[in-house]
């Protein structure tokens, strides 16, 4: 029997998940809303000591410390660009952990005839799930780490073998809920794994976020069916939590890049993107330099800034909002256009301008400021390519084909801020570089920026 004080801190956490969630739906409360979830899950940890006498007690402080200090470490080391990466590795740790309580409570129901079904169901569950997620995790971080290419990568039979994988894991799932025999454990994570591994090869490039949104929510899920076998009611309420959210995330991610789960996870298998060499173009283009461009800027009437990756690359968000200010003061309508996956993870530029202290009603998403551009005089895109590349509208196998885009090229003037002629995430050539109307600043978005800033100052 669990004590009373110890469920009472389960229901504590429970609740400090939930305003956690809550808190991180808005920018403003977002930093506590994290707070307040980190400490729930500390109190939590904390807890389970308290559950119920426990063997092996220094193994278990020991692996926690470890955890704290390498979690820890990853984290303060990350670059802000590197953060899927982290999510999808975290992620997957959570997955693996599941799968691997999962077994154990396996091997502790083989040859009990008297298991509940329903117990021993949920356990090969998780398993199963929790193994896909892991593998699946792995591999998305070495995709986004660049350990291995971010293309689709498809062979021949691959359809055939997910298939056969995911059959044999139901089969044997089933048969373990009705009677664990002593390999049903490793056989379900054998299965998972490999069905983790071949879910995610084919999927590419811009579409690997989603997936690690994805197998975020089969972490969630398995987390929750884990807690249903030990019955912890704490651990299938964050689990459902986790699975619920990340399930949302998931369907507004491919929402935002204009594609559905599906044709996301399994595009590549019918022929999918065909472009994406990620080469630089050396077509002609026309270039200036910031005086030039401090002189478009201080006489325009609207300004509309569209930042991308590049401004979290080159952190110049803290120079671009000197510059949004110095603009305003000169009389200039000032507003940032927001695309929903702009940079490298959900939110990322609401992030970043936050921290460079953007006044919210500045930022405004992608719906409500596409009408505004015919009505800017100039449009300074910062390290952004994808998120404003008619290519999604106008070239049928492109990558991000589909994908709603800023309408930049409805204004009068554009300016890209970037160092060369490459690609972005997508790797497809962008033709409103070769615009008439669009001029090219090259260099690191920090330094030119800098150096826009003190020509705009000096008009
Ligand atoms: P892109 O990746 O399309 O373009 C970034 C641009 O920044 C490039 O043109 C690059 O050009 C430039 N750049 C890079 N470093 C610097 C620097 N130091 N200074 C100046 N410029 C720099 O970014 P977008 O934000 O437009 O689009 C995001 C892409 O990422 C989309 O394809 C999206 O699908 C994908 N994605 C989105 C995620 C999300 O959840 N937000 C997650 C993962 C992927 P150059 O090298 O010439 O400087």
């Amino acid at each position: 029997m669990i004590p009373v004080w110890v469920q009472v801190l389960y229901l504590f956490a429970a609740v400090c998940f939930i305003l956690a969630l809550k808190g991180l739906s808005s920018p403003k409360t977002a930093r506590r809303g994290n707070l307040l979830g980190a400490g729930a899950a500390v109190v939590a940890t904390a807890a389970v000591f308290f559950e119920r006498p426990l063997d092996n007690i220094v193994p278990i402080l020991v692996a926690v410390g470890a955890g704290t200090v390498l979690g820890a470490v990853g984290a303060r080391r990350v670059q802000m660009t590197q953060m899927p990466q982290l999510v999808a590795l975290f992620n997957g740790v959570g997955g693996g952990a599941a799968a691997i309580v999962a077994v154990l409570e396996l091997n502790g129901l083989a040859g009990d005839a008297g298991a509940p079904p329903v117990v021993a169901g949920a356990a090969a569950f998780t398993a199963a799930v929790g193994s896909v997620s892991f593998a699946g995790s792995v591999v998305t971080f070495a995709k986004l780490q660049g350990l291995m290419t971010t293309r689709p990568v498809v062979f021949p039979g691959l359809p055939l073998l997910f298939g056969a994988a995911l059959l044999a894991a139901v089969i044997t799932a089933l048969l373990a809920a009705v009677g664990p025999g002593r390999m049903s454990g490793a056989a379900l994570a054998a299965l998972g794994l490999l069905a983790g591994v071949l879910l995610v090869l084919p999927v590419g490039g811009a579409d690997v976020p989603i997936v690690i949104s994805l197998l975020n929510a089969f972490t969630g899920i398995t987390v929750a069916a884990g807690g249903y076998v030990l019955g912890n009611v704490l651990l299938l309420i964050a689990g459902t939590l986790v699975g619920a959210s990340g399930t949302l995330l998931t369907v507004l991610m491919a929402r935002g890049m204009g594609r559905s789960v599906l044709n996301t996870l399994f595009g590549a298998l019918k022929g999918g993107s065909t472009l994406g060499a990620g080469t630089a173009s050396d077509r002609p283009v026309r270039s200036a330099g910031p005086e030039d461009v401090a002189i478009m800027l201080g006489y325009a009437s609207r300004v509309i800034i569209v930042p991308g990756y590049g401004l979290a690359v080159a952190q110049a968000q803290h120079a671009l909002r000197e510059l949004g200010d110095v603009l305003m003061e000169r009389g200039v309508e000032v507003d940032y256009a927001i695309h929903p996956v702009a940079g490298r993870m959900p939110g990322h530029m609401n992030v970043l301008l936050a921290e460079a202290q953007v006044p919210y009603e500045q930022l405004v998403e992608m719906d409500e400021i596409n009408p505004e551009f015919k009505r800017s005089d100039v449009v300074l895109v910062v390290g952004a390519n994808d998120v404003v590349n008619p290519a999604a509208k106008t070239t049928p196998g492109a990558p991000i084909y589909g994908m709603p885009i800023l309408q930049v090229d409805d204004a009068k003037q554009i300016v890209f801020m970037k160092r060369s002629m490459r690609p972005g995430f997508a790797g497809i050539e962008n033709e409103l570089l070769f615009d008439p109307k669009t001029t090219l600043l090259f260099g690191d978005a920090k330094e030119t920026m800098e150096k826009l800033l003190s020509a705009v100052k000096a008009l």
